[in-house]
Protein backbone atom coordinates (compact mmCIF):
# COMPACT_ATOMS: atom_id res chain seq x y z
CA UNK A 1 0.00 0.00 0.00
CA UNK A 2 1.31 3.54 -1.40
CA UNK A 3 -0.36 6.25 0.59
CA UNK A 4 -1.16 9.26 -2.21
CA UNK A 5 -0.24 12.87 -0.74
CA UNK A 6 -0.54 14.27 -4.27
CA UNK A 7 -1.23 17.98 -3.97
CA UNK A 8 -2.96 19.75 -7.24
CA UNK A 9 -2.81 23.46 -8.75
CA UNK A 10 -6.05 23.78 -7.61
CA UNK A 11 -5.38 23.45 -3.95
CA UNK A 12 -2.41 26.13 -3.73
CA UNK A 13 -4.45 28.33 -1.64
CA UNK A 14 -5.88 25.87 1.04
CA UNK A 15 -2.23 24.44 1.63
CA UNK A 16 0.24 27.77 2.00
CA UNK A 17 -2.53 28.10 4.98
CA UNK A 18 -2.50 25.50 6.30
CA UNK A 19 1.44 25.42 6.14
CA UNK A 20 1.24 28.84 7.49
CA UNK A 21 -0.56 27.94 10.66
CA UNK A 22 1.69 24.63 10.97
CA UNK A 23 4.94 27.43 11.20
CA UNK A 24 2.80 29.13 13.36
CA UNK A 25 2.07 26.46 15.33
CA UNK A 26 -1.41 27.23 15.64
CA UNK A 27 -3.23 24.12 13.71
CA UNK A 28 -6.25 23.14 14.29
CA UNK A 29 -7.10 20.44 16.84
CA UNK A 30 -9.77 18.93 13.75
CA UNK A 31 -10.31 19.85 10.30
CA UNK A 32 -12.59 19.45 8.23
CA UNK A 33 -11.40 19.17 4.28
CA UNK A 34 -15.01 19.45 2.30
CA UNK A 35 -15.89 19.90 -1.35
CA UNK A 36 -17.53 17.80 -4.39
CA UNK A 37 -15.76 14.66 -5.41
CA UNK A 38 -12.97 14.51 -7.40
CA UNK A 39 -11.29 17.39 -6.04
CA UNK A 40 -8.05 15.30 -4.54
CA UNK A 41 -9.51 16.07 -0.74
CA UNK A 42 -8.14 12.62 0.40
CA UNK A 43 -4.84 13.32 -0.70
CA UNK A 44 -4.87 16.69 0.90
CA UNK A 45 -5.82 14.93 3.95
CA UNK A 46 -3.03 12.79 3.47
CA UNK A 47 -0.33 15.39 2.49
CA UNK A 48 -1.55 17.82 5.66
CA UNK A 49 -1.03 14.27 7.89
CA UNK A 50 2.22 13.42 6.43
CA UNK A 51 3.47 17.11 6.94
CA UNK A 52 2.51 16.93 10.44
CA UNK A 53 4.30 13.36 11.14
CA UNK A 54 7.57 14.30 9.50
CA UNK A 55 11.17 14.46 11.13
CA UNK A 56 12.12 16.88 8.81
CA UNK A 57 11.70 20.78 9.26
CA UNK A 58 13.13 21.65 5.94
CA UNK A 59 10.21 22.41 3.55
CA UNK A 60 6.60 22.27 4.39
CA UNK A 61 5.63 19.17 2.29
CA UNK A 62 6.71 15.84 3.84
CA UNK A 63 10.43 14.59 2.95
CA UNK A 64 9.49 11.23 1.96
CA UNK A 65 12.68 10.00 3.43
CA UNK A 66 12.70 9.98 7.41
CA UNK A 67 11.58 7.19 9.06
CA UNK A 68 8.52 8.70 10.08
CA UNK A 69 7.41 9.10 6.22
CA UNK A 70 8.42 5.64 5.22
CA UNK A 71 6.41 4.50 8.03
CA UNK A 72 3.48 6.70 6.65
CA UNK A 73 3.76 6.35 3.20
CA UNK A 74 3.35 2.38 3.73
CA UNK A 75 0.62 2.73 5.26
CA UNK A 76 2.00 1.12 9.11
CA UNK A 77 2.60 4.77 10.87
CA UNK A 78 1.66 3.96 14.52
CA UNK A 79 0.67 7.24 15.41
CA UNK A 80 -1.84 7.64 12.65
CA UNK A 81 -4.85 6.03 12.11
CA UNK A 82 -7.43 5.72 9.07
CA UNK A 83 -10.97 5.71 9.65
CA UNK A 84 -12.97 4.27 6.53
CA UNK A 85 -16.07 1.92 6.34
CA UNK A 86 -15.36 -1.50 7.61
CA UNK A 87 -15.39 -4.08 4.75
CA UNK A 88 -19.02 -4.95 3.76
CA UNK A 89 -20.45 -1.66 5.31
CA UNK A 90 -21.69 1.36 4.43
CA UNK A 91 -21.26 3.27 7.76
CA UNK A 92 -18.52 4.32 10.51
CA UNK A 93 -19.72 2.92 13.83
CA UNK A 94 -19.24 4.32 16.97
CA UNK A 95 -16.76 1.06 18.23
CA UNK A 96 -14.20 2.34 15.42
CA UNK A 97 -14.69 5.94 16.96
CA UNK A 98 -14.29 4.43 20.50
CA UNK A 99 -10.73 2.54 20.08
CA UNK A 100 -10.05 6.19 18.83
CA UNK A 101 -10.26 7.70 22.49
CA UNK A 102 -8.00 4.62 23.89
CA UNK A 103 -5.09 5.55 20.93
CA UNK A 104 -5.48 9.52 21.58
CA UNK A 105 -4.67 9.27 25.52
CA UNK A 106 -1.34 7.49 24.50
CA UNK A 107 1.73 9.22 23.92
CA UNK A 108 2.83 8.94 20.13
CA UNK A 109 5.85 6.70 19.43
CA UNK A 110 7.51 8.05 16.45
CA UNK A 111 6.46 11.32 15.65
CA UNK A 112 5.46 14.39 17.74
CA UNK A 113 1.88 14.00 16.95
CA UNK A 114 -1.32 11.46 16.94
CA UNK A 115 -3.23 11.75 13.39
CA UNK A 116 -6.64 10.35 12.19
CA UNK A 117 -8.44 10.84 9.10
CA UNK A 118 -12.27 9.73 8.69
CA UNK A 119 -13.30 9.27 5.50
CA UNK A 120 -15.89 10.06 4.45
CA UNK A 121 -16.66 11.26 7.52
CA UNK A 122 -20.46 12.18 6.41
CA UNK A 123 -20.77 8.11 6.87
CA UNK A 124 -20.76 8.17 10.63
CA UNK A 125 -23.56 6.49 12.51
CA UNK A 126 -25.46 9.09 15.09
CA UNK A 127 -24.14 7.13 17.91
CA UNK A 128 -20.56 7.86 16.52
CA UNK A 129 -20.77 11.16 15.53
CA UNK A 130 -22.11 11.59 19.23
CA UNK A 131 -18.54 9.65 20.50
CA UNK A 132 -16.52 12.23 18.23
CA UNK A 133 -18.06 14.97 19.81
CA UNK A 134 -16.24 13.87 22.94
CA UNK A 135 -12.93 13.47 21.56
CA UNK A 136 -13.74 17.20 20.38
CA UNK A 137 -14.61 18.41 23.39
CA UNK A 138 -11.85 17.28 25.25
CA UNK A 139 -8.70 17.99 22.72
CA UNK A 140 -5.92 16.82 23.00
CA UNK A 141 -2.00 18.21 22.85
CA UNK A 142 -0.56 17.72 19.59
CA UNK A 143 -3.73 15.83 17.98
CA UNK A 144 -4.97 16.33 14.71
CA UNK A 145 -8.44 14.76 13.67
CA UNK A 146 -9.56 15.09 10.13
CA UNK A 147 -12.71 14.82 8.62
CA UNK A 148 -12.85 14.39 5.18
CA UNK A 149 -16.31 14.93 3.41
CA UNK A 150 -18.55 15.26 -0.23
CA UNK A 151 -21.42 16.01 1.70
CA UNK A 152 -20.71 18.57 4.74
CA UNK A 153 -24.19 19.50 5.06
CA UNK A 154 -24.67 15.69 6.71
CA UNK A 155 -22.65 16.50 9.49
CA UNK A 156 -23.78 17.92 12.69
CA UNK A 157 -23.97 21.78 13.43
CA UNK A 158 -22.27 20.46 16.61
CA UNK A 159 -19.17 18.59 15.16
CA UNK A 160 -18.70 21.44 12.44
CA UNK A 161 -18.03 24.16 15.39
CA UNK A 162 -15.53 22.29 16.87
CA UNK A 163 -14.00 22.07 13.60
CA UNK A 164 -11.74 24.42 11.15
CA UNK A 165 -13.13 24.00 7.58
CA UNK A 166 -10.55 23.95 4.38
CA UNK A 167 -13.31 24.10 1.70
CA UNK A 168 -11.83 22.74 -1.27
CA UNK A 169 -13.57 24.33 -4.62
CA UNK A 170 -13.77 23.68 -8.93
CA UNK A 171 -10.89 25.34 -10.46
CA UNK A 172 -11.90 27.88 -12.95
CA UNK A 173 -12.55 25.53 -16.53
CA UNK A 174 -9.34 27.03 -17.94
CA UNK A 175 -7.16 25.51 -15.08
CA UNK A 176 -8.98 22.38 -15.26
CA UNK A 177 -8.43 22.49 -19.33
CA UNK A 178 -4.68 23.00 -18.69
CA UNK A 179 -4.37 20.24 -16.13
CA UNK A 180 -6.10 17.79 -18.16
CA UNK A 181 -4.05 18.47 -21.34
CA UNK A 182 -1.39 17.68 -19.09
CA UNK A 183 -2.62 14.44 -18.11
CA UNK A 184 -4.54 13.14 -21.53
CA UNK A 185 -5.39 14.37 -24.64
CA UNK A 186 -8.23 16.68 -24.35
CA UNK A 187 -9.69 20.33 -26.53
CA UNK A 188 -12.21 22.11 -25.38
CA UNK A 189 -15.34 20.99 -27.09
CA UNK A 190 -14.92 17.42 -25.28
CA UNK A 191 -14.54 19.26 -21.68
CA UNK A 192 -17.31 21.30 -22.33
CA UNK A 193 -19.53 17.92 -22.66
CA UNK A 194 -17.87 16.34 -19.21
CA UNK A 195 -17.39 19.51 -17.30
CA UNK A 196 -21.20 19.97 -15.79
CA UNK A 197 -21.09 16.24 -15.10
CA UNK A 198 -18.11 16.52 -12.84
CA UNK A 199 -19.30 19.53 -11.21
CA UNK A 200 -16.24 20.99 -12.79
CA UNK A 201 -14.15 18.76 -10.45
CA UNK A 202 -10.76 17.92 -12.64
CA UNK A 203 -10.16 14.28 -10.85
CA UNK A 204 -13.70 13.64 -11.63
CA UNK A 205 -13.37 14.50 -15.61
CA UNK A 206 -9.98 12.83 -15.91
CA UNK A 207 -11.96 9.51 -14.59
CA UNK A 208 -14.56 10.39 -16.94
CA UNK A 209 -12.61 10.90 -20.05
CA UNK A 210 -10.58 7.62 -18.95
CA UNK A 211 -13.86 6.00 -19.35
CA UNK A 212 -15.41 7.07 -22.67
CA UNK A 213 -17.94 9.78 -21.47
CA UNK A 214 -17.27 11.81 -23.31
CA UNK A 215 -17.86 9.43 -26.38
CA UNK A 216 -21.60 8.28 -24.61
CA UNK A 217 -22.53 11.85 -24.38
CA UNK A 218 -21.87 12.71 -28.00
CA UNK A 219 -23.98 9.89 -28.36
CA UNK A 220 -26.82 10.76 -25.57
CA UNK A 221 -26.72 13.99 -27.11
CA UNK A 222 -27.94 12.85 -30.98
CA UNK A 223 -30.20 10.49 -29.77
CA UNK A 224 -32.01 12.75 -27.86
CA UNK A 225 -31.96 15.17 -31.04
CA UNK A 226 -34.32 12.04 -32.41
CA UNK A 227 -36.24 11.74 -29.55
CA UNK A 228 -37.31 15.26 -29.59
CA UNK A 229 -38.17 14.72 -33.24
CA UNK A 230 -40.01 11.98 -33.06
CA UNK A 231 -37.27 9.59 -35.56
CA UNK A 232 -36.13 7.23 -32.63
CA UNK A 233 -37.22 4.15 -31.92
CA UNK A 234 -37.69 4.13 -27.74
CA UNK A 235 -37.55 -0.17 -27.90
CA UNK A 236 -33.75 0.07 -29.62
CA UNK A 237 -32.81 2.76 -28.48
CA UNK A 238 -33.35 1.82 -24.62
CA UNK A 239 -31.03 -1.64 -25.28
CA UNK A 240 -28.42 1.14 -25.90
CA UNK A 241 -29.44 3.86 -23.07
CA UNK A 242 -28.88 0.44 -21.13
CA UNK A 243 -25.18 0.15 -21.14
CA UNK A 244 -24.90 3.58 -19.69
CA UNK A 245 -25.33 4.93 -16.37
CA UNK A 246 -28.66 5.70 -15.52
CA UNK A 247 -27.94 8.69 -13.22
CA UNK A 248 -25.30 10.18 -15.99
CA UNK A 249 -27.88 9.63 -18.40
CA UNK A 250 -30.56 12.08 -16.59
CA UNK A 251 -27.92 14.54 -15.31
CA UNK A 252 -26.89 15.37 -18.27
CA UNK A 253 -29.91 15.26 -20.09
CA UNK A 254 -30.94 17.72 -16.68
CA UNK A 255 -27.69 19.73 -17.76
CA UNK A 256 -28.61 20.26 -21.36
CA UNK A 257 -32.28 20.77 -20.84
CA UNK A 258 -31.23 23.49 -18.18
CA UNK A 259 -29.34 25.44 -20.52
CA UNK A 260 -31.81 25.36 -23.58
CA UNK A 261 -34.16 27.09 -21.02
CA UNK A 262 -32.18 29.29 -19.28
CA UNK A 263 -29.73 30.41 -22.64
CA UNK A 264 -32.02 30.07 -25.34
CA UNK A 265 -35.02 31.97 -24.03
CA UNK A 266 -35.50 34.15 -26.53
CA UNK A 267 -35.48 31.36 -29.34
CA UNK A 268 -38.07 29.15 -27.60
CA UNK A 269 -42.16 29.55 -28.78
CA UNK A 270 -44.20 29.51 -26.00
CA UNK A 271 -45.35 25.91 -27.26
CA UNK A 272 -41.80 25.02 -27.20
CA UNK A 273 -41.16 26.33 -24.33
CA UNK A 274 -43.73 24.48 -22.72
CA UNK A 275 -42.70 21.51 -24.13
CA UNK A 276 -38.62 21.79 -22.44
CA UNK A 277 -40.23 22.59 -18.68
CA UNK A 278 -42.35 19.59 -19.35
CA UNK A 279 -39.15 17.45 -20.30
CA UNK A 280 -37.30 19.01 -17.76
CA UNK A 281 -39.95 17.66 -15.37
CA UNK A 282 -40.18 14.12 -16.84
CA UNK A 283 -35.89 14.31 -15.56
CA UNK A 284 -36.55 15.48 -12.54
CA UNK A 285 -39.20 12.72 -11.89
CA UNK A 286 -36.32 9.84 -13.96
CA UNK A 287 -33.69 11.64 -11.36
CA UNK A 288 -35.58 10.75 -8.25
CA UNK A 289 -36.56 7.43 -9.33
CA UNK A 290 -32.97 6.56 -9.88
CA UNK A 291 -31.52 7.80 -6.69
CA UNK A 292 -34.04 6.53 -4.70
CA UNK A 293 -34.15 2.77 -5.61
CA UNK A 294 -31.90 0.09 -5.76
CA UNK A 295 -33.94 -2.40 -7.62
CA UNK A 296 -35.26 0.03 -10.22
CA UNK A 297 -36.55 -1.53 -13.35
CA UNK A 298 -34.27 0.09 -15.45
CA UNK A 299 -35.52 -0.75 -19.08
CA UNK A 300 -39.18 0.30 -18.09
CA UNK A 301 -38.02 3.70 -16.40
CA UNK A 302 -35.98 4.90 -19.37
CA UNK A 303 -38.42 3.39 -21.99
CA UNK A 304 -41.38 5.67 -19.98
CA UNK A 305 -39.12 8.45 -20.07
CA UNK A 306 -38.57 8.41 -23.96
CA UNK A 307 -42.18 7.74 -24.90
CA UNK A 308 -43.09 10.57 -22.90
CA UNK A 309 -40.66 13.26 -24.22
CA UNK A 310 -41.43 11.88 -28.11
CA UNK A 311 -44.06 13.94 -29.20
CA UNK A 312 -44.96 13.67 -33.41
CA UNK A 313 -47.33 16.84 -33.27
CA UNK A 314 -43.97 19.02 -31.93
CA UNK A 315 -41.32 19.19 -34.70
CA UNK A 316 -38.26 20.01 -33.07
CA UNK A 317 -37.93 23.35 -34.12
CA UNK A 318 -34.87 24.23 -32.00
CA UNK A 319 -31.83 21.80 -31.87
CA UNK A 320 -30.58 21.24 -28.60
CA UNK A 321 -27.57 22.69 -27.38
CA UNK A 322 -24.88 21.59 -25.77
ZN1 LIG B 1 9.86 12.99 6.58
Amino acid sequence: MTINIALYPWQAQQWQRFCEQQKQQRLAHAIIVSGVAGLGKASFANAMVASVLCESAESDSACGKCHSCNLFFSGNHPDHTAIVPEQGSSSIKIEQIRSLKDKQELTPTVANWKTVIINPADKMTISAFNSLLKLLEEPQNNTLIILVTAQSDRLPITIISRCQTVKLSSPEPQLTLEWLEQQQQIDSATLALILPLSNGAPLAALTMLQNGLAEQIQSLNSDFESLLSGDANPIEMTKKWLQYDPLMIFHHLQHLIKHTLCCSQDELTNNNSKRYWYIYDCIISAIKLTSSSNNINKTLLIEQFMVAIMDKSLSSTLAVKS
